[in-house]
């Protein structure tokens, strides 16, 4: 087994702290990088807070992670040591189920193994994910990283970017179409930049008037204050796709409102508890509900080379490992410009 320094949640209760642990040795189709940087997804505090499902603990969290490969089995073909590597919220699927078999891994109909709060292929071994120093993935479930981008900023792509850029994909959302992007924080400020890059004219619903300068940086062309009701009310019917990112409980309906006819309300965001929708709310104007989960490997290659073609990443806050908590306190207030990436030399 291979020693791993990482950092851990003992208990729903408990903040992360230190823990040592193991991986497995390397195996014939295996990579084992070292981790450089990883992200902070509000998925991690989610589950380290078992908002969603009681989680497996010691957890330790980090699906957005990119380093240097230090080792490879036998039969890797596709990586080598030096190159650069990333692992996003999937290090393995069954591979033969039906959405298996079209890159739809993260739909896996036998439980694909997420990278962390999860269970690898044996359905017994528990995962551990990006807040350490080293990992070790079947090479199917490790990406290829672009020298040209910056590495640290890149960490953000296999989890947020993957989730936005996937359905915006899938809805053929382009040119011609008007996208809001609703919750300005990891997920939505990738849904804008990848909005623009598609050529929508993007709009930001954001409950934080100060982040209105941030929105058009990023190459937003409008910004709504959601608290405030003449500027909800100026854009009734107006939107092709709303992109939901949200966190926390809100008001479906009142978003529902802004679509126009035929229009198409994605869900990305995961908010831990249900909500009430009317019937009433998507009936006049044939209005279509929807949700999308992250991306497949081949998709998030796909995404990745986009980005390194586009020159787009994350816009970061690079944190040392032992500012973890205050930097969940304040991604929990909405209060990140626009996702924290973890320096693992800090570990
Ligand atoms: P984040 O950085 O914390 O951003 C969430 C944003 O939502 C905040 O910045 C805030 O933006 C807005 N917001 C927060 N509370 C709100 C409220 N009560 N009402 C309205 N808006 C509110 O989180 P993230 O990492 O982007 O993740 C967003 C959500 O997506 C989480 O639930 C996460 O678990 C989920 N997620 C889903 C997938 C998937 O595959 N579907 C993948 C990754 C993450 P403003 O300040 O602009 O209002
Ligand atoms: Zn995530
Ligand atoms: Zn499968």
């Amino acid at each position: 087994m291979i020693p791993v320094k990482g950092y851990a949640a003992q208990s729903p209760e408990t903040d992360l702290a230190p823990w040592d642990f193991e991986r497995r040795e390397v195996g014939p189709h295996d990579v084992q990088f070292d981790i450089q940087y990883c992200g902070v997804c509000h998925s991690d505090l989610h589950q380290i807070k078992n908002d969603w499902f009681p989680g497996i603990f010691p957890m330790v969290p980090g699906h957005e992670i990119v380093g240097k490969v230090v080792a490879v089995g036998d039969h890797v073909k596709k990586f080598k040591v030096g190159d650069l590597a990333g692992t996003g919220c999937l290090v393995d699927s069954c591979r033969v189920c039906e959405n298996c078999k079209q890159d739809l891994e993260q739909y896996c109909l036998n439980g694909a193994s997420q990278t962390y709060n999860g269970l690898e292929q044996d359905h017994k071994t528990p995962t551990y994910g990006g807040y350490s120093n080293s990992i070790v993935v079947h090479e199917d479930f490790v990406l290829h990283v672009s020298e040209k981008l910056d590495l640290a900023a890149v960490a953000p792509l296999l989890c947020a970017g993957i989730t936005t850029y996937s359905p915006l994909r899938h809805w053929k959302v382009g040119k011609g179409h008007k996208l809001a992007v609703l919750g300005l924080g990891g997920l939505g400020h990738m849904g804008v930049k990848f909005g623009v890059a598609f050529g929508a004219e993007v709009t930001v619903l954001s409950t934080s008037p100060k982040k209105e300068e941030d929105a058009k940086k990023l190459g937003a062309h409008k910004f709504v204050v959601t608290k405030d009701p003449e500027q909800v009310a100026a854009v009734a019917g107006y939107f092709d796709f709303i992109l939901d990112t949200v966190s926390a409980e809100h008001d479906y309906n009142m978003y529902l409102g802004m679509l126009k006819t035929d229009g198409t309300h994605i869900c990305v965001g995961a908010p831990a508890t249900p909500s009430a929708i009317s019937a009433f709310s998507l009936i006049p104007g044939r209005k279509s509900l929807v949700g999308s989960m992250i991306g497949g490997i081949a998709e998030t290659q796909e995404m990745l080379d986009f980005c390194a073609e586009h020159d787009i990443v994350s816009d970061i806050e690079l944190i040392d490992i032992k500012d973890i908590t205050p930097s969940y306190e304040r991604m929990e207030k909405g209060d990140v410009r626009y996702r924290f990436v973890i320096d693992m030399a800090t570990l």
